[in-house]
């Protein structure tokens, strides 16, 4: 991962997209998932009413952020629960650094945290010296191969059975050559119930957080955030300001949405409630900012807090399908990655929302009604505004921006152009054009459509 922080986008596809079969299968496989979502959103007839009302509560709470907070805040301390705030990545590691030193913490499991991800927690940690275990299949597997995640619901969907029974072979000793799912799942499960038992400290996520109670929700498939929070005595949960919600009363309009657009699922297979500590147990909350207010304050990009992190953009999204997550190279990848992340480091992520055909798909299909590939728009021309693209690609757009306002010469220059792909293609295919190598441009046609129309209109 960290030799594609170099790379920017495209040439961070280009290494995925050489071995064709995996690029085909990843595709194929994320449009399978896409697939399943619509199946089960056609389930249910009020949908489009579900989706309304999560981002009109979304749309209220950041409105309200900083009441809903202080509530969430009061109820969870009077609940027994020790608060926490973080203002960005380093200091979110340093208060998980400071409970573990007060503690004299060494076993750590870990389930469910994309802010963990974001704030490179483990890294951090494990230049203390401290190792963190994730605890997710997919998360531990990319772990093990010290890679990131490559999807934040599907970590491991960059990888095939083949490379899982390698993986497992080489860490966890099991048989060579053996790729049978079951066989793998088991060895992965005797492995990690070893670490859920041995762990002193249970890191979680969040995926609501609830204003009115002071209690939180962990969504997953595999139970790994309720085995580690269970047996740890000390449960840390790190949340993202964007995570709450104001009454319990809302949960069940995102419960509904988050597993249906993630993986076609009706419901996530666990969706654990926590409230307060357990007797004899200590729980903890960081609550992060971390760019969030700062994307809050910038009007076009602000409804990107409604996220819920269900993944159905990245699914949908055919650039996403057939780049692979760590071309993205961010924690967040995909439609929703690449608007966000621009906020946190807009000159290192300034190629992300160019990484978008702008179809629109991840918009149509979001759960809480996010205006993304308009975002993903916007962000390209704040980004050329502020300078961080490269200088002929600004004269090139300034050029084309021209060009587009000028129907005269418009026309001029397509009939040109349409003579100059027929006779001399090789002006436009060669090695100079940037812009032509990752494409394939079809035999351009004789008339303009345009042209066409007038001819034929009266017809
Ligand atoms: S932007 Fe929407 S579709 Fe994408 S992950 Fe967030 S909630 Fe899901």
């Amino acid at each position: 991962m960290s030799n594609l922080k170099t790379l920017d986008h495209a040439a961070a596809a280009e290494i995925f997209i050489k071995d064709e079969a995996r690029t085909d299968w990843h595709d194929d496989t994320l449009w399978f998932v896409r697939q399943k979502r619509d199946k089960a959103v056609h389930g249910i007839a009020e949908w489009e009413q579900l989706r309304e009302w999560a981002s009109e509560i979304k749309n209220h709470t950041l409105s309200n952020l900083d009441n809903y907070l202080i509530a969430f805040e009061k109820q969870a301390e009077a609940n027994g629960i020790k608060i926490h705030w973080a203002a960005d990545a380093l200091e979110h590691n340093q208060l998980m650094h400071k409970i573990l030193k007060d503690n004299n913490i060494s076993r750590i499991v870990k389930s469910k945290s994309m802010l963990t991800e974001e704030c490179h927690l483990n890294d951090y940690l494990k230049k203390q010296g401290i190792e963190v275990v994730d605890t997710d299949l997919g998360e531990r597997i990319v772990q093990l191969r010290d890679e990131a995640p490559s999807h934040i619901v599907l970590p491991a969907i960059h990888l095939k059975k083949q490379d899982v029974s390698e993986t497992f072979h080489e860490h966890l000793h099991t048989e060579e050559g053996n790729n049978d799912p079951q066989y793998l799942t088991e060895a992965a499960r005797q492995h990690l119930r070893d670490h859920f038992i041995q762990s002193e400290l249970a890191i979680t996520g969040v995926n609501f957080a609830i204003a009115e109670t002071g209690g939180f929700v962990v969504c997953t498939n595999e139970g790994n955030a309720d085995m580690g929070a269970h047996t740890a005595k000390i449960h840390v949960a790190c949340m993202g300001i964007e995570k709450i919600i104001p009454k319990t009363e809302h949960l069940g309009v995102f419960l509904r949405l988050l597993a249906r657009s993630a993986t076609g699922q009706p419901i996530t297979t666990y969706s654990s409630h926590f409230q307060k500590p357990r007797s004899g147990q200590e729980m903890h909350i960081i609550i992060v900012d971390n760019g969030r207010t700062k994307q809050l304050g910038r009007a076009d990009f602000r409804n990107s807090l409604k996220c819920i992190r269900c993944a159905a953009c990245f699914n949908t999204c055919p650039v996403y399908r057939r780049s692979g997550g760590h071309s993205y190279h961010t924690a967040v990848a995909g439609p929703i990655g690449s608007i966000l992340n621009p906020n946190l480091d807009m000159k290192a992520n300034a190629d992300l929302p160019f990484a978008s055909t702008l179809c629109g798909s991840c918009s149509n299909v979001c759960p809480v009604k996010i205006d993304i590939h308009e975002q993903l728009w916007k962000w390209r021309q704040v980004i050329v505004e502020e300078g961080y693209v490269k200088p002929e690609k600004k004269i090139a757009m300034k050029g084309m921006a021209w060009l587009f306002s000028n129907p005269k010469v418009y026309r001029w220059a397509g009939k040109s152009g349409r003579w100059f792909l027929r006779t001399m293609p090789f002006l436009g295919n060669n090695k100079l054009n940037v812009w032509y190598k990752q494409r394939e441009m079809p035999e351009a046609p004789k008339q303009s459509f345009h042209d066409w129309y007038q001819q034929n209109k009266n017809k």
